[in-house]
């Protein structure tokens, strides 16, 4: 694959995005999209240090070509325990402190419901400490879809989950995950996809637009590959020309699919919102420059 520069890469962003009129600019920049964002969202543009995203565990049921987790290392009971360990740690953080998170979140290396005895534990502890505090946090939940049938949905809603985003791509979007997605909207308040600009999926991406249109759900996220040691050699292999760039973290560019993506949208007037969740965000969330309040976050997210 080839490393090109940030400048380059920035620029080709730039200039897409400035051809795209109706993107809305938020967090000074870092936050490119169109419609307002789910709740969940909110935490990833403003010092909140309250909100947590909980790693499951790294079994999944899946093989995605992209998978950049590292399957070997742990297993069911370690992750049972070290959540457990977590949870009472975080606990009595969460009672001690000035404690108002915006959003707690499940997803890992691995797929989160096969773990949903784990969630439902901790969710215990997360609506425990929401009760004792009086604050509540928005509370959803990342999955392949694979698992998310109608038993598992209201077991979600009975625990509390505000939203579930699934990754459509993670199954190549199978029939079977798309009816679980239909169903999902019966169950949660919100419904969301998240999955990559795979260029790969192009084609399946663009399918993708009406029918999640029709289903109902609210918010689309694109994000572009992380690149690491567990996924290099394998995308490599497939994408033996593709161009990668160093942010905060490396990623493999998409070559402008996820504003190809947002131009559709904004042609075919569909109603979700859709969030360019690219370099620019990763490097806001997870790095240093979270802790910079940025002035023009309020009216990021919708309100449910
Ligand atoms: S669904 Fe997620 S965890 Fe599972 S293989 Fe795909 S990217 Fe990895």
């Amino acid at each position: 694959m080839k490393l090109i520069s940030i400048q380059e890469a920035y620029q080709r962003k730039f200039k897409r995005q400035k051809a795209i009129k109706k993107l809305i600019y938020d967090a000074s920049g870092h936050c490119a999209h169109i419609g307002k964002l789910s709740p969940g969202c909110y935490h990833c543009f403003v010092p909140d240090l309250s909100s947590r995203n909980f790693y499951s565990g790294n079994k999944c049921n899946l093989n995605c070509t992209y998978c950049n987790s590292d399957k070997n290392q742990g297993s069911n009971l370690t992750a049972k325990e070290h959540l457990a360990t977590k949870a009472s740690l975080f606990k009595q953080q969460a009672l001690s402190n000035n404690f108002r998170p915006t959003a707690m979140s499940f997803s890992g290396g691995g797929e989160p419901l096969l773990y949903l005895d784990v969630i439902s534990s901790y969710m215990k502890v997360l609506r425990d400490i929401e009760r004792r505090s009086g604050h509540k946090p928005w509370y959803y939940l990342y999955t392949n879809g694979i698992l998310a049938d109608s038993k598992v949905l209201a077991q979600l809603k009975k625990i509390g989950f505000d939203e579930i985003r699934f990754h459509l791509g993670a199954s190549n979007f199978s029939k079977v995950v798309y009816n679980n997605l239909k169903k999902a909207v019966h169950y949660l308040k919100v419904v969301t996809v998240e999955t990559p600009a795979w260029q790969l999926h192009r084609k399946k991406l663009f399918a993708m637009l009406p029918l999640i249109e029709d289903i109902g759900v609210k918010h689309l996220n694109i994000g572009e590959i992380e690149l690491n040691k567990y996924n290099y050699e394998r995308i490599s292999k497939i994408m033996p020309h593709g161009e990668i760039y160093q942010c905060y973290e490396t990623h493999l560019y998409d070559g402008g699919l996820v504003y190809d993506i947002i131009e559709e949208v904004i042609r075919k007037k569909y109603s979700y919102s859709v969030l360019d969740c690219n370099c620019f965000v990763k490097s806001i969330q997870r790095s240093p420059a979270k802790r910079t309040r940025h002035e023009d976050v309020p009216g990021l997210c919708a309100k449910y």
